[in-house]
Parts: structure tokens; C-alpha cells; sequence
């Protein structure tokens, strides 16, 4: 094989688009992948059947000249659909009309990009696995069928998700530093079948049964179905440890989410799907030498913002955009990415992190409720002075960090606003007053 291949570990999403966007820039991209070829293989139980698509994620994708051929299997999800537990389901757009979020197949995205990949002239091979990387002399090597063999590159990218063995070599070297958040929370996959040949819940919303300390949400499918995600602590109370037969199943649901008791299989999938576990990673530097880690290896956060993806396309995007189109000096550019991109997904991060409370517990929250009335009145005006932090995250290329920063003085300025006026309701509040405030 030639050595002047950029080498890709990992053929997931990032890897994938990644690949692409690289051979359309010049260079000549191998990907190796530990799995079998996504195409001829059922889907992996256990980790996300769907995912929600956002603005940087078809930005990058777009960039990669592919969105055409996704965006007919996208469902947009315009708000969300809360389902209280007296029964009751409230409805919060996401932003103004026309911004929406999108449902889409994991198995699928992952197999158009593979496609488009290889249609290009990426060189995939699946069924290779990665043990060790050379990062004086670029070099990696990987297993194949009980056979070892290695391969020389200019440059190598690890994009080989949250348990990277790429950043496992950097654990080597002493200066590297690594942190894995693991939450006390797991999570499980069930799914809604569909009724008389129809969706059994709105599809064009995300769901959400909101409880406090614990959620169920619900994505749509392109064959009518929707995947729910059940999020729960581990141990304690109201903990997966305590739903272990299937009359304490059916009783906890029948308890907090009696509404889906009807439409869920909990027979079929509680006891048969696994429980997983969430984690944020962070790891510090990003490459050695002329070996990067991208995507979920780099920067692994929980789902709660549905941004993980997403981040990792746009780190895509802004990689290769950096690209010089001959010669890159490889360690600089990738120092100089790291430099100006990880504030970012620290960020991302921490409003994943933030958004599980907001899910859970503020959806349902009387203040919290308030303060997204007061953000659609803005949004009607169309006012720039007032972005709302989710529109920022999820409809803007604002980098995450200045997004955190925003979204902080917003926050700081409203609760102070609400708690000097004494307004607990929206007919009580003088939107003009309020803009002139944040401006003065
Ligand atoms: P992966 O998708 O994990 O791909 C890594 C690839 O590397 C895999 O194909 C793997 O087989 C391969 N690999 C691993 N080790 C080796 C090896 N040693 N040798 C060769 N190959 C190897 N993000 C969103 O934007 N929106 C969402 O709504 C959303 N929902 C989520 C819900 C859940 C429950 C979870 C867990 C995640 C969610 N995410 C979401 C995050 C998203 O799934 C990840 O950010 C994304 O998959 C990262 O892509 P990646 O290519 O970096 O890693």
C-alpha cells in the first residue's frame, strides 16, 4: 500500500464523511474498520437505532456534497411533544418556524456515506481492526482474520469512536492527559410499532415523558415505527437495578409513563435489549506527531443535546477546510486544530451535560416554561438582540463556546429581570423594556 494514503481508523459516521471530504480535496484516503461492511450486516442492538441531524451536522454534510441523497430519508421533528404524567402533552417548538431538527437511521446515514466513499475511490476495509499505532514513522497495524500486518501513511486519523484504541496508544505517553465522565445514568432501547400501518405517536416531534431523575424520549423511523430511550439511573431508587422481572417493568411504566404502556412491547424488548452506559470524554492533546483523533475519540459526550454527531462533522468540516490543497504540514495543521477546536466541543460537552436537567426535570418546570414563552415572543420579533441557547447550539455555525458564553450573560440577565419585576406570567412582561435592558 501507498505510504502517502491518509490512513482512517474507523468507518462510522465521522470516519466516513471525513474520508470524503478528503478525497474530494486531493488526497488519496484509506479507512479500516473493525466491523464488517455496514451493507451486508444487521444492525448492532444497543446503540442509537436514530439519531437527530441538525444544522452543523447537514452543514458538514452539504460541505461533503452528500446531503441531496439523505435528506429524502429525514423526518423533521419541528418541537417537542411532552407528555406530562397527569396525561396531559404539551408542545414546545424548537425554534421559529421553519428550524427544525431530523430523525434519521444511523444504519442508514452510515451506509450512504460508506457508499458514497467508496464510490469516490476511498479504499474501505472492513473486518481490520487496529492494535497498534507507529507514531514516529506513521505507521499502523491491524488484524485481519487472525493475520498482523501494518501499513505506512502520511497521516493517520482515528475516528474509531468513544473506546478508541488510537487514543489508547496515546495513553502511553506520559503527557497525555485523559478523563472518562462515566454518569451513574444507563439507558435502553425499546420501540413503538406502528398502528393500522400509521405512525402510533406524532412524527413530526420528538417526544418526551419527562420525570425528574429519569426520562423516556421517542424518535420517529422512516417505516412508521419510533425507537424510545429509556434513560435511568443505575442503582437506587427508580434505578434499572429494580426492574428486573417483568411485572416490576410493567408496573414502573404503568406508573410514570402510563401513556406508553399501550403502545410499547415491553415483553418483546425490555429483557432482551442491554442496558448502556453514558459517558463524556475528554483527552488532551488531540494528536502525536502526525496521528489526530476525531469524533467521539476526541470529544465523547452524552446525548442530550443530540450534538455528538453533529460536532463531530462539523470538527470534519473545519479540519479539512484548514487543509493547505498540497504538501499539509501535518503536526502543525493538527495542533493548530486542536487549538482553536477543543474550547468548542468542551463546551458542547457541558451543555449536553446541562440539557439532561432540562429534559428531565425543567421541561415539566413552571419557570422553565416561562422563560421558552419569553424566548417565542423574541423569536416573533424576530429580535438578533435575543438568540435562544438552543437555536444557537442547534441552528447556528456559532462556535460552541461563544454559544456557552452567550447563553450564560442571557440566562444571568432574564433570571434577574424576572426576580426584579416579579413577573411569574407572560401577560406581565413588557418585551420592550426587556430588549431595551439587554441592549443598555
Ligand atoms: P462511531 O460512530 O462510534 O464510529 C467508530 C467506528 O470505529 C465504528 O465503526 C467502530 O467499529 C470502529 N472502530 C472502533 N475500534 C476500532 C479499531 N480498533 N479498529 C478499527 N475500527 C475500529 N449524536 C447526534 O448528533 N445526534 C443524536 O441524536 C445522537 N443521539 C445519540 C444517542 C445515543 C444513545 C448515543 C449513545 C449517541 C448519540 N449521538 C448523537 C452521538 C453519536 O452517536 C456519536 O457522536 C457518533 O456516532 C460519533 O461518530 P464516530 O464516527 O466518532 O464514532
Amino acid at each position: 500500500m501507498r505510504s502517502d494514503n491518509i490512513l482512517i481508523i474507523g468507518a462510522g459516521l465521522v470516519g466516513s464523511l471525513l474520508s470524503i471530504m478528503l478525497i474530494k480535496k486531493g488526497f488519496s484516503v484509506s479507512i479500516f474498520e473493525k466491523r464488517p461492511d455496514p451493507r451486508l450486516s444487521r444492525m448492532q442492538g444497543g446503540r442509537s437505532i436514530n439519531l437527530a441531524l441538525s444544522h452543523r451536522g447537514i452543514t458538514a454534510l452539504k460541505y461533503a456534497g452528500v446531503y441531496d441523497s439523505i435528506n429524502p430519508k429525514l423526518i423533521p421533528m419541528h418541537g417537542r411533544k411532552i407528555h406530562q404524567q397527569n396525561g396531559i402533552l404539551d408542545y414546545q417548538p424548537y425554534g421559529k418556524t421553519g428550524q427544525f431538527i431530523n430523525s434519521v437511521s444511523r444504519k442508514h446515514l452510515n451506509e450512504l456515506l460508506v457508499a458514497e466513499a467508496e464510490k469516490l475511490g476511498v479504499n474501505i476495509h472492513f473486518d481490520h481492526t487496529l492494535t497498534k499505532v507507529d507514531f514516529d514513522e506513521t505507521y499502523v497495524e491491524l488484524i485481519n482474520h487472525g493475520q498482523t500486518f501494518r501499513v505506512a501513511g502520511q497521516c493517520i486519523i482515528g475516528a474509531d469512536g468513544a473506546n478508541s484504541m488510537v487514543r489508547e496508544q496515546f495513553q502511553k505517553h506520559p503527557d497525555f492527559d485523559f478523563e472518562r465522565d462515566q454518569l451513574d445514568y444507563g439507558y435502553k432501547e425499546l420501540s413503538v410499532d406502528p398502528v393500522r400501518n400509521d405512525f402510533a405517536l406524532d412524527p413530526n416531534a420528538l417526544h418526551i415523558w419527562p420525570r425528574g431523575k429519569f426520562m423516556l424520549i421517542a424518535l420517529p423511523n422512516n417505516d412508521k415505527s419510533f425507537t424510545a430511550t429509556l434513560f435511568l439511573p443505575l442503582t437506587g431508587e427508580n434505578s434499572f437495578e429494580c426492574l428486573k422481572s417483568i411485572d416490576d417493568i410493567k408496573s414502573f411504566f404503568s406508573n410514570h409513563f402510563e401513556d406508553s404502556t399501550g403502545i410499547l412491547n415491553l415483553n418483546r424488548d425490555f429483557l432482551k435489549n442491554p442496558i448502556s452506559t453514558l459517558a463524556t470524554i475528554k483527552c488532551n492533546p488531540w494528536n502525536q506527531h502526525k496521528t489526530l483523533l476525531i469524533g467521539d475519540a476526541s470529544h465523547g459526550i452524552v446525548p442530550f443535546y443530540g450534538q455528538g454527531m453533529n460536532a463531530g462533522f462539523e470538527s470534519s468540516r473545519l479540519l479539512v477546510d484548514s487543509l493547505p490543497n498540497e504538501s499539509p504540514n501535518w503536526k502543525t495543521i493538527f495542533n493548530g486544530f486542536q487549538k482553536t477546536r477543543k474550547r468548542d466541543t468542551d463546551a458542547i460537552a457541558s451543555f449536553a451535560l446541562k440539557n439532561f436537567t432540562e429534559m428531565s426535570e425543567w421541561v415539566g418546570d413552571k419557570s422553565f416554561l416561562l422563560k421558552k414563552q419569553i424566548e417565542a415572543k423574541l423569536a416573533e420579533l424576530d429580535s438578533t438582540a435575543w438568540v435562544p441557547e438552543y437555536s444557537m447550539v442547534t441552528f447556528s455555525d456559532m462556535p460552541y463556546s461563544e454559544a456557552w458564553r452567550k447563553a450564560e450573560n442571557q440566562h444571568n440577565y432574564l433570571r434577574k429581570f424576572l426576580e426584579e419585576k416579579n413577573i411569574s406570567d407572560i401577560s406581565r412582561l413588557d418585551l420592550g423594556e426587556f430588549l431595551f435592558g439587554i441592549n443598555s
